[in-house]
């Protein structure tokens, strides 16, 4: 689960990690107080506004309609509340955010740590994450700080220094500081860096994140050193530990679909194509994505609904799939095994019959248990489907019913 940058940077503060400090606003009324707050609180003259969205490249971001971008400087607390209503309500669009962009619900007010007339600006890349291949955790970092790093990784792969962490040991001390030093800190500067590595390493260990970026982890002139973003990555498989972690979701973030399925317990992930599909299991759900793309179609969704899945979980899952008004056909591939076809169909009936008119064509195609009873099931309610039996063929019926 991704959280916001003021929320990661307040996690990361606990643990020691040195922050550019911030107060976050949710109304442009608030932003001239908030400012007058921060200046006293941290000296700063200038005030950073920055857009609260899940998704990187702000900076460079525009307010749609607008010259705006992101991240700007107020230079007065006036100036400030006039960048952040520009700002709030608004929609960035970023390249990470696709160009339907992201609403901004707020904005961060933060302290200026970029002092001015500045010649060197030193701006570092530090993230702590998961190397799957390796099976252990990772320190990146980068003296390209304030890129986008997955440019770095491609353009000038050296440039990235890599520090794996023994899950028996954890992080020792001079790993840290051997990562600092090969960012070529010396003196002051070093130290704060190991600090500041060691730090985050601890936070991402204690928050149980499947990754923290800080890009950029500035350098001041006075040599701290200073996380001005934060970007991180909760794993929810830890949050049974972590009540108050799980209560930093922030749903006006997500595909509402996604929302609601995930009430329901249901794995779904909205794409953009338009053939919906219901699979159980999430390696068949991932072979039957393959089918439909063979097929010239393209996946409007990922749903698994689980070996166990009821008439009701299946009934939840279709009407989630036909709320998407993309979806231009429905392909359900059930292997019945502990979970049988029957009952599957019994849940499309159901859903069918709640919905009242279904539009799309549906292909289904049943294996396995009582795949014949689910068959018959099917072809007694009216619906207007098309039966498949090998997964192929299925395929082949989704881009016939495309073509029309
Ligand atoms: P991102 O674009 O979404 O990654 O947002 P960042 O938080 O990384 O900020 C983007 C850019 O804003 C940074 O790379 C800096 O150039 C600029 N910026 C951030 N904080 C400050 C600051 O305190 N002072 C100044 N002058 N610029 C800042
Ligand atoms: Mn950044």
């Amino acid at each position: 689960m991704n959280i916001h940058e003021y929320q990661g940077k307040e996690l990361l503060k606990k643990y020691g990690v040195a922050i550019q400090e911030g107060i976050v606003v949710d109304s442009a009324d608030k932003v001239v107080e908030a400012s007058k707050e921060l200046r006293e609180q941290t000296g700063t003259d200038w005030i950073v506004v920055k857009a609260q969205i899940h998704a990187g490249g702000r900076g460079k971001g525009t307010v749609v309609g607008t010259d705006y971008n992101g991240v700007m400087l107020g230079k007065s607390p006036e100036d400030a509340a006039e960048k952040a209503k520009q700002l709030l309500g608004n929609v960035l669009v970023t390249h990470q955010t696709g160009e339907e962009g992201k609403k901004v619900n707020k904005v961060l007010l933060a302290q200026d740590v970029y002092y001015k007339g500045e010649s060197e600006i030193k701006e570092f890349y530090v993230a702590v994450l998961l190397d799957r291949d390796k099976n252990c955790n990772v320190i990146m970092a980068s003296r390209e700080g304030g890129m986008d790093i997955e440019e770095v990784a491609e353009s000038n792969p050296d440039a990235i220094i890599k520090e794996w962490i023994d899950p028996k040991l954890g992080l020792q001390p001079f790993q840290a500081q051997k990562v600092a030093f090969a960012l070529g800190l010396k003196g002051k500067a070093l130290k704060e860096m190991t600090k500041f590595i060691k730090s985050l390493y601890a936070a991402y260990i204690g928050i149980d994140a499947s990754q923290v970026e800080i890009n950029p982890a500035f350098k001041t002139s006075d040599d701290r050193v200073l996380a001005v973003d934060s970007k991180i990555d909760l794993d929810d498989n830890a949050f049974y530990r972590h009540k108050d972690l799980a209560a930093l979701r922030d749903e006006s973030e997500e595909s509402p679909l996604e929302v609601e399925a995930s009430q329901f317990g249901l794995n779904y992930v909205k794409l953009d194509g338009n053939v919906g599909c219901m699979v159980n299991g999430a390696g068949l759900a991932m072979a039957t994505m393959d089918m439909i793309k063979l097929a010239g179609g393209e996946p409007a969704n990922f749903l698994d609904v689980g070996g166990g899945a009821s008439a009701e979980t299946v009934e939840k899952g279709f009407r989630i799939i036909l709320k998407d008004p993309n979806v231009k056909a429905i392909l359900i591939n059930i292997f019945g095994g502990i979970v049988r076809c029957d009952r599957v169909a019994n849940g499309v009936v159901e859903a069918y019959k709640n919905i009242g008119k279904i539009d799309v064509p549906i292909i289904v195609r049943l294996q396995g248990t009582n795949a014949e009873e689910g068959a018959e099931i099917i072809k007694g309610s009216g619906l207007n489907v098309i039966s498949a039996t090998v997964l192929k063929e299925a395929a082949d019926r989704v881009k016939e019913v495309l073509a029309n």
